[in-house]
């Protein structure tokens, strides 16, 4: 390795990041205090404060070459929004521009809102809406085609107060689970946490194609996956790309992605092949919710950045191929208190450790309960091509536990008391060179949409696309709603070992059927969960009623989450979300086979049909038959094809007689989508027959294999 091309990463880590590093650095003493306070009392900053950090933090993004300053929000349209400004202000009479950036301007924006999705919230208020710096979430400079700009995470709310994006409600649910671990901590003699945080880690899967291949698309442009395509001779049954040797191609795409990332202060730790072929994952090391929410969209911003300078396009549906794997998005999560220790970790005895034993059926009783909503938190259009198909989580909630806790808590099932833990084993692997060590206690299971592993809790229904703020901000709030249950039993008890003991017994035996340690992509699983009254929602449209049931709202009122209307308003963006998004994905499918796939299929007759007059004219006694089979076969799938594109279109046109969102998403589920894939199959069929120059489109062989 050349030396200008070694990297030195404790040099760059954070380096574009205002962090406490740089803020201790940087700040008046009394102004570092006064906002460290604010981040972690959550008091309100003084807006003589707000001006020094301002100031300061001005100072130090134009030394890194920032002529732009950027309020950075998640609206509800799962990406990530942004205007500029430049920090000149009015010239001095000299000439001479000033730049400034005040702390007003820090704490508060305004983007012009009206267009962002409000699901009726602003139909009733003005359309004004506001960003609000997020302190927990340091500023950065971004460094792209725009040059270097400023970034200053914040929330986004309505001129009434109610939360338009992702990140109002999570710091919300957060304060909820704070405050409710606390009152648990407590009631075991804690008495040095002040603070509990949820820590999560999320796993980023995505793929990479060439990216003329992609422009090749138009599918691919428009809506993000593939609309038609006959699959290759070979997908991914040998198994030989996931965790496969790294391509050149791809490893240097990676690297830069790494340097990037770790110049943003995000820790990008771990990089693989995955089981598709042009598929790879992605993880950061955990950290405090709110930033990795943030984080993770960076991480999706860098990918699709990086990729473009490399010549590459990183597509990050959920199902952007169909036959082979789609993406998700594993999102980790723990509970940290600020004495170091981690609520879900089971000790080496976690029989014994009953502090742990109760949190652990607080969370099962928050998933059954609420194990509608946990779903409906990872249901987007395109994680409905995904889940349920033998690829991800099947569509059911349940809980992995492992050998160990299952161990455990079979035994709080029938007693209320668990006496033993398997232990540790060690490793032997029969070679005498290769060291004995120590197994984990639990194995794994990749079946499971939420699993125990080790000190956390694995959620693996969200998407690749999602944003990871709604499953957190579920998880979040359901536990706290459990640990607040149980708390209010446990405060009153006057022997609290009895009441704890009865607690832990009663919560273990009511939610007992949210524990399933098989393969959850079996038959009999879907079977077994249906006896076992677990609901199995296998689609965005029949998830979305779960956001606004009594039990719901009643739980986001009761810990200041969500309001009704809020949840209301996210119902109905929902739906229109769905029904856009297959909206575009029908009318490409129309353009595409309209302009593109007819057209050359008709040329390609055509040839045939030439071919059989000059090969006859020149030789009569040639056997034609071939040409002749073929020309017919092609022409028979051509007529199906006109014929099931003439469906979709008279479809297509009554899209537009619903005023009822969700009347309309429904009619794009249960009428354009089956007119779609039936459309699908004689494309498909085509693309298989027709000479492949005159396909107008790159096929999946070329996309997945060539890269
Ligand atoms: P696994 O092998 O179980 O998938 P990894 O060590 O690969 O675990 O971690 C997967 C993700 O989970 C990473 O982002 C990692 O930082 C995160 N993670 C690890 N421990 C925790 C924890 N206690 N809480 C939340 N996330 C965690
Ligand atoms: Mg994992």
């Amino acid at each position: 390795m050349k030396e200008e091309e070694k990297v030195n990463v404790t040099e760059i880590f954070g380096e574009n990041v205002f962090d406490d590093r740089t803020m201790q650095e940087r700040l008046p003493k009394k102004t570092y205090q006064k906002l460290k306070q604010t981040i972690r009392d959550g008091k309100e900053l003084d807006i003589e404060t707000a001006d020094v950090v301002a100031h300061e933090m001005k100072e130090w993004a134009i030394e890194k070459g920032a002529t732009h300053y950027t309020h950075w929000f998640q609206p509800l349209t799962g990406a990530t929004a942004e205007k500029h400004d430049s920090f000149i202000t009015s010239p001095l009479p000299s000439g001479k521009a000033l730049m400034s950036f005040s702390g007003k301007e820090l704490i508060k924006g305004e983007p012009d809102a009206s267009s962002f999705p409000s699901g009726g919230l602003r139909a009733t208020f003005e359309a004004r809406g506001y960003t609000a710096w997020d302190c927990t979430s340091p500023a950065f400079v971004r460094e792209d085609a725009c040059g270097a700009t400023l970034v200053i995470p914040t929330a986004f709310c309505s001129y009434t107060g109610e939360a338009l994006d992702q990140k109002t409600p999570l710091l919300r649910s957060m304060e909820a689970i704070n405050e409710q671990s606390l009152r648990l901590l407590r009631l075991f003699g804690n008495t040095t946490a002040h603070k509990v945080t949820p820590s999560v880690g999320a796993e980023q899967e995505y793929f990479i194609i060439d990216r003329k291949n992609f422009l090749a698309r138009k599918d691919l442009v428009y809506t993000g996956r593939t609309l038609i395509g006959a699959m290759p001779p070979k997908g991914q049954e040998m198994d030989d790309h996931y965790f496969g040797a790294i391509r050149e191609r791809i490893g240097a795409f990676m690297h830069d992605v790494n340097i990037e990332l770790w110049k943003l202060g995000v820790t990008a730790k771990t990089q693989h092949n995955e089981v598709a072929p042009a598929q790879h994952e992605l993880a950061p090391i955990y950290e405090e919710v709110n930033v990795e929410v943030d984080h993770n969209q960076l991480i999706m911003e860098t990918l699709k950045r990086v990729a473009y300078d490399h010549g590459l396009q990183c597509l990050l549906h959920e199902k952007p191929f169909d036959g082979v794997n789609g993406s998700g998005k594993h999102n980790n999560w723990s509970l940290v208190t600020d004495d170091g220790q981690n609520l879900l970790d089971p000790g080496k005895t976690p029989h014994e450790n009953m502090q742990f034993l109760l949190v652990l059926c607080c969370i099962l009783k928050a998933v059954d309960e609420h194990a509608d909503l946990l779903r409906e938190s990872a249901a987007d259009v395109g994680n409905d091509s995904r889940l349920g198909a033998n690829e991800a989580p099947p569509a059911i909630i349940s809980v992995y536990l492992g050998d160990q806790l299952a161990d455990v808590f079979d035994q709080l099932v029938s007693t209320g008391e668990a006496t033993h833990s398997i232990g540790r084993k060690k490793m032997q692997t029969g070679v005498k060179t290769l060291p004995d060590f120590m197994k984990d206690a639990t194995d794994r299971n990749r079946t499971s949409p939420f699993a125990f592993t080790g000190n956390k809790f694995e959620f693996r229904m969200v998407g690749s696309e999602d944003s990871i703020g709604e499953p957190n901000i579920v998880l979040n709030t359901i536990v706290a709603e459990a640990f607040s249950d149980a708390c209010d039993v446990l405060e009153k008890a006057d022997d609290f070992d009895t009441a704890l003991h009865d607690l832990i017994h009663q919560l273990a035996a009511d939610h007992q059927r949210i524990v399933f340690n098989g393969n959850g992509y079996s038959d009999e699983w879907v079977k077994e969960a249906e006896l076992r009254g677990l609901p199995n929602i296998t689609n965005m449209l029949d998830a979305i009623p779960a956001l606004t049931t009594d039990k719901t709202v009643q739980m986001y009122e009761r810990f200041h989450v969500f309001t009704k209307s809020e949840l209301d308003s996210r119902a109905e963006i929902e739906y229109e979300i769905y029904a856009k998004k297959r909206n575009i994905e029908a009318k490409t499918m129309v353009d595409i086979i309209r302009k593109q796939v007819i057209p050359a299929v008709i040329k390609y007759t055509t040839v045939i049909a030439d071919s059989i007059t000059s090969v006859s004219s020149a030789c009569p006694e040639a056997d034609v038959s071939t040409q002749t089979a073929l020309l017919t076969e092609v022409s028979a799938q051509l007529k199906n094809t006109r014929e099931s594109l003439q469906s979709l279109e008279i479809d297509l046109e009554r899209t537009g007689d619903f005023s009822d969102e969700k009347a309309r998403a429904f009619y794009f589920r249960d009428t354009v989508l089956p007119d779609m894939k039936g459309l699908r199959t004689p494309v498909d069929k085509l693309e298989m027959l027709v000479d492949k120059e005159y396909w107008p489109m790159p096929s999946y062989g070329d996309m997945i294999f060539e890269v």
